[in-house]
């Protein structure tokens, strides 16, 4: 084994652990010594064979659901990884739920109303381009409503997870953690390539300018609302090739926990089939 895949073999995210102080400064953002795009590539490339197999598979076996809930803040790459490794999967088994500011008739309803129903059925993999954790991140942090509104919504996301996964659920949860100097990278080049130009908001200044509060609210998102049924894990995503292997090898061994397998056939069937012509 050559320096690169020992580094790989013990490239892998860890959950979030609720008794450790979360450090989400620009350092976590990166991996130190992560191998170079050219040694992560090949190797993301064969995860993706793997999980494109296991989603095969798990559609068949229909026995959970998976949901894969993505959040990051603006230009942290939660398109990118979407289309990187979930474009893995077979569209048939896959449905991509991006969520917005909430509509009047969302708003006169509970905040996980809209989310509950995008929630996968089983043998379907839902994927999540923010969630119901914007009503503890942009809600906190923008003062969209008082504070005993957004306090309480810890323990009742915590108790609706726990529902889910009760119900099999399979819940997987990715903070795409950039740094500063990343994301004024990416936002410059939104204004700078006119075909990135439609990406930019104005709203995504005055998020930046919030970033110490948005570190704030993630960080008790993430330490509150982790467990073994719905953890959450950070992934340093100042390289889309780290990012990218990192997710989909989670995704891989998520999967491959499972004990997933195909149906087999009923023999009163194949006994019926069996002189057909
Ligand atoms: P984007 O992901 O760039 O399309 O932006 C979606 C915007 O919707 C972000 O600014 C989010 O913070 C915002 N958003 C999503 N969910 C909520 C919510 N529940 N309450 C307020 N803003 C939200
Ligand atoms: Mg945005």
């Amino acid at each position: 084994m050559g320096r690169s895949e020992m580094f790989l073999d013990g490239l892998r995210l860890e959950p979030v652990d609720p008794s450790v102080r979360l450090s989400l400064g620009g350092k976590a953002a990166q991996l130190e010594d992560a191998p170079s795009k050219s040694v992560l590539e090949p190797a993301t490339a064969k995860l993706l064979e793997r999980l494109h197999e296991l989603q095969d598979v798990f559609y068949a076996d229909g026995r959970h659901a998976f949901l894969l809930i993505f959040q990051g803040r603006d230009a942290s790459g939660k398109d990118g990884v979407i289309r990187t490794v979930c474009g893995a999967f077979n569209p048939t088994g896959v449905q991509v739920t991006a969520f917005g500011p909430p509509t009047p008739l969302e708003l006169r309803h509970d905040f996980l109303w809209r989310v509950h129903q995008a929630v996968p059925p089983r043998g379907m993999i839902g994927v999540f381009n923010r969630s119901h954790y914007e009503d503890v991140l942009a809600v906190r942090v923008r003062g969209l409503a008082p504070e005993e509104v957004w306090r309480a919504r810890y323990d009742q996301i915590n108790a609706f997870e726990q529902m889910l996964a009760a119900n099999r659920v399979v819940i997987r949860k990715c903070f795409l953690h950039i740094s500063r100097d990343e994301q004024r990278g990416q936002l410059q080049e939104r204004l700078d390539d006119p075909t990135k130009n439609w990406k930019f908001r104005l709203d995504d200044l005055a998020d930046r300018a919030r970033w110490d509060a948005y570190t704030d609210a993630y960080r008790e998102a993430l330490t509150r609302c982790t467990d073994d049924v719905a953890p959450w894990y950070v992934v340093p995503s100042d390289r889309k090739s780290v990012r990218n292997y990192l997710v989909a090898r989670m995704l891989v061994e998520t999967l491959e926990s499972l004990s997933l397998e195909y149906p087999r056939i009923d023999p009163a069937v194949r006994d019926a089939a069996k002189d057909f012509r």
